[in-house]
């Protein structure tokens, strides 16, 4: 990978071998190994074993999590916040595993679609809840640095599972929470 890198400063008129960019292509190579290591890892290790029984029937929910990830576009960063709630069937999950689920999916080249319909996914195969949503709302450096060049665009995606599709008032009382106006 380094290599590849040293060949792209290259390319675009640069001189890899300059004081500055010398070191270069051996930290990008670190970095795109880290933003992309969600490929290596298995929802298991991920989860591990952290599901709990619970007899709560309320709505549970995590919201305003970072999420940072790479557009399989253009390569370039979108960043923004996930809101995750579910009711459970039985099981909760520890809350500190839903930031960990996100980080496994959103480190990896992705589109914010994708994103929110894997996490949705995932989430559904550990907890079996009776319903749940997420919403991802992000602004994409694709957007914001070249293109159309809209800096201040959010870009809103939803994925709702079982109630949170079917039931309306279920769905509200989810968007309200995680507006913050109970
Ligand atoms: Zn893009």
């Amino acid at each position: 990978m380094e290599e590849i890198v040293a060949k792209l400063l290259q390319a675009i008129g640069e001189d890899p071998h300059r004081e500055g960019l010398r070191k270069t292509p051996k930290r990008t190579a670190e970095s795109f190994r880290f933003l992309t290591s969600g490929y290596v890892l298995k929802l298991e290790d991920v989860v591990n074993g952290a599901l709990l029984p619970a007899d709560t029937t309320g709505m549970v929910i995590v919201k305003d999590i970072e999420c940072y990830s790479l557009c399989e576009h253009h390569l370039l960063p979108f960043v923004g916040k996930v809101h995750v709630g579910y009711i459970p069937d039985r099981h909760v999950i520890g809350l500190s595993k839903i930031p960990r689920v996100i980080d496994m999916f959103a480190r990896r080249l992705q589109v914010q679609e994708r994103l929110g319909e894997q996490i949705a996914n995932a989430l559904v195969s550990i907890l079996k809840p009776k319903g749940l949503g997420v919403i991802i709302e992000a602004s994409h450096f694709c957007m914001m640095m070249r293109g159309v060049e809209k800096q201040h665009s959010i870009a809103v995606t939803s994925h709702l599972r079982g109630l949170f599709l079917t039931d309306p008032k279920t769905r509200e009382e989810f968007t309200k929470l995680v507006r913050g106006n109970t």
